[in-house]
């Protein structure tokens, strides 16, 4: 039975990168009928935090990637990676180096520059030790143990194919830290096959641990797991994606506005594909297409642009009522929503819904429908003053406003009739006043229907607003037409 894992190291948030592997690890045991597992790899105590651990918790619980185990914390297994760092000892396959950080920094230092190139590996001091000096070293130092490299490493990889690393590449590398604690590559190796994981799916990035990890089951006599090296997620100018390029945090992108769908689907991808030209897919849809024979090879470009465009096509298909639990976070706060009531935002999410790529943008695009407008945009209406497409006489929005307060009923139809009855009246294009209308309503000079704009506000909050705009507004204006 198939049995993956993703391993977060809780240093940091949860970035896209990791998430596209959760993903794809996700996708593979779901379709196969598998196992998907959550380990934290926590070995590195002192960048480690439980912060970082609930956020990455939250990130894959946001984009509905649910394990079956876990999580598993590798700083509760310390024991176990001890025992077996005791097997290779005994069989005389690590040895125990004294070296402290700064020593081995300095001889790097000093040899790089000797030879003008970098690329220095652990010149094996500790290897050498005479019995006399280990037992002076014993009494004064803590040890690390390192992994004795006598010979090449070569394994085969999914999508790559062999991948071979000549012994002189690798180094005596560390395998338990002075500290006690078991090394990235050494925990892996035991927890990826203490728990039974059948294929390790992550980053190309990863290649040279695969490597150390590939002698350390070789020295165990175990049999490795299929690998699976994903190429790179990379920014717009093809280098590995990073935070210059723009979020990079799972859950950046949950506050920014993007529904976890749109970004799974998105994600999925970025690097796979289900043939043809199908783009916008359901989770679901997704597992029953995965497969990793259609993983690509070359690293794939993180375009924001799309992932927006997709965003948006998920809240178009979304119903209103969907959305507006989806909305909460973003409005809860904001003036005027808990006044109005569910009933109301769902009018005016159905008429936002079309101009929204984010969920963020609902505020920004509709505030207005909740409280007057705080800005007015002058600088776009003066330009549509100046092409001619709008006025700004007071007697004509007054003539609105008069008209307004003649109706005892009110919709978008009553509303237009009014508008264009009072531009006839004058025998001028409609347009000329509408466009003050939506500017003295809104403070925008763009958005939905004007009528269906007024249709809820209301008539009395049409009135109270263009009044407001006709005294306060308009005389600041200092337009001529
Ligand atoms: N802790 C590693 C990381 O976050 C896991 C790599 C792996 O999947 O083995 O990159």
């Amino acid at each position: 039975m198939v049995k993956v894992r993703i391993a977060p190291s809780p240093t940091g948030f949860l970035h896209v990168g990791t998430a596209r592997t959760a993903l794809y690890n996700f996708l593979f045991a779901r379709n196969g009928g598998g196992k998907f597992i959550l380990r934290i790899e926590d070995t590195d105590i002192e960048r480690s935090s439980d912060e970082m651990v609930n956020v990455i918790i939250e990130s894959l619980k946001w984009m509905g990637l649910h394990w079956d185990e876990g999580p598993y914390f590798q700083s509760e297994r310390r024991d176990i990676y001890v025992e077996y760092a005791d097997k290779l000892l005994q069989a005389g396959l690590v040895y125990p180096c004294y070296c402290t950080k700064e020593e081995i920094e300095e001889r790097k230092r000093v040899t790089e520059k000797k030879k003008k190139k970098k690329g220095w590996k652990y010149d094996r001091r500790c290897l050498h030790l005479t019995r006399e000096e280990k037992k002076q070293f014993e009494r004064e130092r803590a040890s690390a143990l390192r992994f004795r490299v006598e010979r090449a490493s070569s394994f085969e990889d999914f999508l790559h194919g062999k991948i071979e690393r000549s012994k002189e590449d690798i180094e005596d590398f560390v395998i338990i830290k002075s500290d006690g604690m078991a090394t990235y590559n050494f925990a892996c190796v035991l927890d990826d096959h203490l728990m039974g994981i059948t294929h390790v799916i992550r980053g190309e990035d990863h290649i040279p641990n695969t490597h150390k990890q590939i002698l350390l089951y070789e020295a165990f006599g175990w049999m490795p797991p299929e690998f699976v090296h994903l190429p790179l997620i990379l920014g717009p100018d093809r280098s590995k994606l990073s935070k210059r390029h723009g979020a990079v945090s799972v859950l950046e992108y949950r506050d920014r506005g993007f529904l976890p769908e749109a970004f799974v689907n998105f994600l999925a991808l970025l690097g796979w594909s289900p043939g043809g030209d199908r783009e916008i897919m359901s989770l679901d849809e997704i597992i029953g297409l995965f497969s990793l024979e259609r993983v690509g090879k070359r690293g794939a470009v993180f375009d924001t642009k799309k992932l927006e465009w997709m965003n948006g096509e998920y809240i178009k298909k979304m119903s209103d009522g969907e959305l507006l639990r989806r909305l909460s976070p973003f409005i809860e706060n904001k003036p005027g929503i808990e006044e109005k009531g569910d009933e109301y935002i769902l009018r005016v999410i159905a008429l936002l819904k079309e101009r929204m790529t984010l969920l963020s943008q609902f505020w920004e695009l509709g505030s207005y429908f909740f409280i007057p407008p705080e800005q007015y945009d002058i600088e776009s209406f003066t330009k549509y003053v100046k092409k001619g497409r709008a006025e700004t006489r007071k007697e004509r929005i007054e003539k609105v406003i008069n008209a307004f307060k003649e109706l005892k009923k009110f919709d978008r139809d009553m509303a237009e009739n009014c508008v264009r009855g009072v531009a006839e009246g004058m025998g001028i294009k409609a347009a000329l006043i509408i466009h003050p209308i939506r500017f003295a309503l809104t403070g925008k000079t763009g958005g939905p229907g004007l009528f269906e704009i007024m249709e809820i506000l209301g008539r009395d909050e049409c009135i109270k607003r263009l009044e407001y705009f006709v005294e306060n507004i308009l005389p600041q204006l200092n337009i001529k037409n």
